[in-house]
């Protein structure tokens, strides 16, 4: 029996692509010698596709695809697919929630901690032979008894919030809607949550409706003791304003695992002691990036048997009202 065509958009993990050529015939995009011509010449061949966050879905190519019925993503985050045309287009878009909640949160967790100890910069110390030399380091600061702010209180910002309880810190959430089921307060007023707030762990989505909303006016809410955490998208912060208000001081330090341009970080941040630097790790572990890998699969194998897939993303309402 011939194996069905997928489509696939871009680079992804091994393990994956092994899976996927057990099961279809793998059309990899980025190894044609010329995609735009392959896709022109083959695009109504794949009713279905495999994509990452990373790689992204653009319009064209659901264009180049008129018989496109699945897009089946690797991670959480939707910004980098053209979610609203697919789904105008009847074209159902499948993620991988829930997975990688424990990890991102412990991403955020692990830089909110390093961040408040200088973990990094006194490593950075010892290494350089600066204690024998110039004695104990300036002190950290704890965390317990502090008010830290969680922006999108989400599956991901609930995990982070789980675990903030246990390190006694006071927790209060920013979202757009206040949830019934927290114990937690809602901080309608970001700015004023930023003003009292130790830290602030960033994790809603990024897209036009989250562009640039840590913005100066929140940074400078912060203030040169506050810590910025961003384990969400690079979008949602304004990185040059960030860049300015750690230079001149005004912001106390940042823990970053996202950025405006992956895979590339303002230089300027290089020389700032007070700033950790992850390259976009927030799933990345072994065991988490196996069972995103396995929800793409089980999502693959329920659309070609015709049955209902795991993690269908719901109807967006612009896709609604272009399909009405
Ligand atoms: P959810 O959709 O479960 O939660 C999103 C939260 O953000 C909700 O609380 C929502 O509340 C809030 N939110 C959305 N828009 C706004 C807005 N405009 N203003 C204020 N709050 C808003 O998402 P997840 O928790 O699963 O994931 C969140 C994001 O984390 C992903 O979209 C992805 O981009 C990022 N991520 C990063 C990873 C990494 O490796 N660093 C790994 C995994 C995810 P409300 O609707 O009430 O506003």
């Amino acid at each position: 029996m011939s194996r069905p065509d997928l489509l696939q958009a871009g680079p992804l993990m091994p393990y994956l692509v092994e899976e996927l050529e057990r099961r279809f015939t793998l059309w990899p995009l980025h190894e044609q010698a010329e995609p735009a011509a392959f896709i022109a010449r083959e695009g109504r061949r794949f009713q279905a596709a495999v994509t990452s966050t990373f790689v992204g879905f653009p319009a064209d190519l659901v264009e180049a695809c008129p018989n496109l019925r699945l897009i089946a993503s690797f991670g959480v985050g939707t910004d980098s697919l053209a979610l609203p045309y697919a789904q105008s287009r009847g074209i159902t878009v499948t993620n991988t929630p829930d997975v990688l909640n424990d990890d991102t949160a412990n991403m955020a967790i692990a830089l909110l901690l390093a961040c408040s100890r200088n973990l990094v910069a006194n490593d950075r110390y010892l290494r350089a032979g600066q204690w024998p030399r110039a004695g104990d380091p300036p002190l950290g600061r704890g965390i317990a008894g502090r008010i830290i702010g969680i922006v999108g209180l989400g599956r991901i910002g609930m995990v982070i919030a789980q675990r903030l309880e246990a390190f006694g810190c006071v927790i209060a959430y920013h979202t757009r809607n206040l949830r019934a089921d927290v114990p937690w307060r809602h901080a309608p007023d970001l700015v004023a949550l930023a003003r009292e707030a130790a830290a602030l762990i960033v994790i809603v989505p990024g897209g036009p409706a989250t562009q640039h909303m840590i913005d100066a006016e929140v940074m400078d809410a912060l203030g040169p003791e506050g810590l910025l955490i961003n384990v969400a998208r690079g979008s949602v912060v304004d990185e040059a304003a960030l860049v300015t208000a750690l230079t001149e001081g005004r912001l106390g330090g940042a823990g970053l695992d996202v950025y405006q341009n992956e895979p590339h970080v303002p230089e300027a941040m290089f020389g700032l002691d007070q700033v950790i630097l992850q390259p976009h790790q927030g799933s990345a572990t072994r065991e988490t990036r196996r069972a995103m890998a396995d929800l793409v699969i089980g999502n693959l194998d329920r659309f070609f048997a015709g049955e209902a897939l795991l993690t269908p993303l719901a109807l967006s309402p612009s896709s609604r009202s272009v399909s009405a």
